[in-house]
Formats: C-alpha cells, sequence, structure tokens
C-alpha cells in the first residue's frame, strides 16, 4: 500500500522552461487519478513513466485554462491509445465540467471530426486493432459530474471529500480536494487565496499542495483570490499540515533562494516541512510518512 502525487505541472499560466500550469497525477494503491489537466499534462504523464490509459478518474479544482487545458488531448490520447480497454473516464469538477466535455467530444464537438475519422478511415481501424481494439470502433466514452463543496468520492481504498476554494467567483466555481488513503491524507488547495474553508478541509492532513505564485514581498497589492508563499505557510500552519509542498510557483517565487528566504523568515510561524514543487518530482506517502523525490 503507498500513495505516490507525481507532480505534472507545478507553474501558473506564463510558461517557463521548467514549469507551466497545474498539474498532479497520483497512484493509490494502483489506482491512477489526475487533479487538474494544465498545459501538457498528457506528455508529462509519459515524461512520469505513467500511462494515459491508466487513468479512470480525473478531478478539475476549476475551469481556468492553467488547470485544464490539456483536457482534450488527453481524453483524445486516451481513447486513441485504449485498444481493448472498455473502462469510461469519469471526469469531476465544478461547472462547466460536464459542458466543457460535451463540447470538445460530443455529437458537436471541436474534436468530433477526428473522432469520426479514426473511427471511419481503414487504416486508423487497423491501427485500432492492432492495438487490441474491436470493430466497429466506439467513441470516447466519458462519465461527468458537475459537483459542489462537500461532495465525496469513493474509490477502491480511497476516499475525495471536497471543500470549497475562494478564487474567481461567481465566474469560475472552485473545489479543494482532501484524498484519504490507507497511508495518510493529501490536500489540493487548488487556486484560493487564504480561507477558513481550505484550513477546514486541511486540519492534520499529512500533506497539503498549496497555491504559491509569489511572496508577499514582492506582490504586495495583488492578493484577491490567490495565495502567497506566507499565506500558504499560515494556513500550514492553523490547520496542522505535516508537509507543506508549494505548487502554483511564479518565476519570482521559484527562482534560486527566494522561496528559502521565505520559507526561513516564516520558521516561527511553522514547524512543518516545506517543499518547493519541481515539476515531475514524486511525493510519496507510506505509513503516514512523507518522502520528497525528484
Ligand atoms: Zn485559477
Amino acid at each position: 500500500m503507498a500513495a505516490t502525487v507525481h507532480i505534472l505541472g507545478s507553474g501558473t499560466p506564463t510558461p517557463a522552461p521548467d514549469r507551466f500550469g497545474s498539474s498532479f497525477a497520483v497512484d493509490v494503491d494502483g489506482d491512477l487519478l489526475l487533479v487538474d489537466c494544465g498545459p501538457a499534462t498528457t506528455w508529462k504523464l509519459a515524461k512520469a513513466g505513467l500511462k494515459t490509459t491508466d487513468v479512470n478518474t480525473i478531478f478539475f479544482t476549476h475551469h481556468h485554462f492553467d488547470h485544464n487545458v490539456d483536457y482534450p488531448c488527453f481524453l483524445l490520447t486516451r481513447w486513441d491509445q485504449g485498444g481493448a480497454r472498455a473502462e469510461p473516464l469519469h471526469a469531476l469538477g465544478p461547472s462547466p465540467t460536464s459542458l466543457i466535455t460535451e463540447r470538445l467530444i460530443g455529437s458537436e464537438g471541436a474534436f468530433r471530426s477526428d473522432i469520426e475519422a479514426r473511427m471511419n478511415f481503414p487504416g486508423s481501424r487497423a491501427i485500432h486493432v492492432h492495438r487490441g481494439g474491436t470493430l466497429p470502433r466506439t467513441p470516447p466514452e466519458v462519465r461527468t459530474s458537475d459537483i459542489e463543496p462537500g461532495y465525496v468520492h469513493t474509490g477502491a481504498t480511497w476516499t475525495m471529500r471536497t471543500g470549497l476554494g475562494r478564487h474567481v467567483q461567481p465566474w469560475l466555481d472552485s473545489i479543494a480536494y482532501r484524498l484519504e488513503t490507507a497511508d495518510g491524507s493529501i490536500v489540493f488547495t487548488g487556486d484560493t487565496e487564504p480561507c477558513d474553508e481550505i484550513r477546514e478541509l486541511a486540519a492534520g492532513a499529512d500533506v497539503m499542495l498549496a497555491m504559491c505564485w509569489n511572496t508577499e514581498e514582492a506582490q504586495p497589492n495583488h492578493r484577491d483570490g490567490l495565495c502567497t508563499l506566507e499565506g500558504a505557510v499560515r494556513m500550514a500552519a492553523d490547520a496542522s499540515v505535516g508537509t507543506l509542498v508549494l505548487v502554483h510557483c511564479g518565476a519570482h517565487v521559484a527562482a534560486p533562494g527566494v522561496a528559502d528566504a521565505a520559507i526561513a523568515a516564516m520558521g516561527e510561524v511553522y514547524q512543518g516541512r516545506v517543499v518547493l514543487a519541481d515539476e515531475l518530482m514524486r511525493i510519496e506517502l507510506s505509513q503516514n510518512r512523507v518522502t520528497a523525490k525528484s
């Protein structure tokens, strides 16, 4: 039994050579989940040695593009590589998760012509059969659930609880997640400002992946709907979180030494461990012990 978080995206909407957007894959006792699907998630899954076809459940925190823009690529790749696999994907997230899915791959969806071509062109059908698929080829099957804070999803050996994130409402809804496993609990704040709902959801968690887009010193006047490094550290302290993993990191806070200095300055506030997440880092939980591996 073990739970491993693969950091696929630890950046922001601004592309950088080493980080871009948000996405995390979580292997819980062999069940592979995705939390968000930001830029190049499908490619980063491959870089992490993971298969799109092994992901059966995806959770969205909210529908900003840095958290969902690779969703069509992921859906189509999973379907195309799937061959004989029959299990449909389940996509969950705040509204409009269902509408976005329908507009991508539904009968009037943006990618429907590609899907029809792959279902009908003889060469594409032959490749599908070669991958273990059968004919006639069927379109991608995705079950969707638009969920609200408080929703609980139960997996084989895990439970995903949800709470409210305070980000850019009312334009987009935001959901924070708490994954309970036999080896410990992992919170994904999504994009949010520090708030009581996250403190409550994260209470006593072994790990919290929190957005940290900058230091307060570098960005004193733009904090609405967002969390700074200091805000994330204070929330981790308030919630008695064991390990704080900083994600959604902007270029300034991710520059060498900047986060280390800011974390050191918060040493009196929080005695837990703080990790600045690099892409393809793994956070491993085994019997509530947390290890970060590059
Ligand atoms: Zn956002």
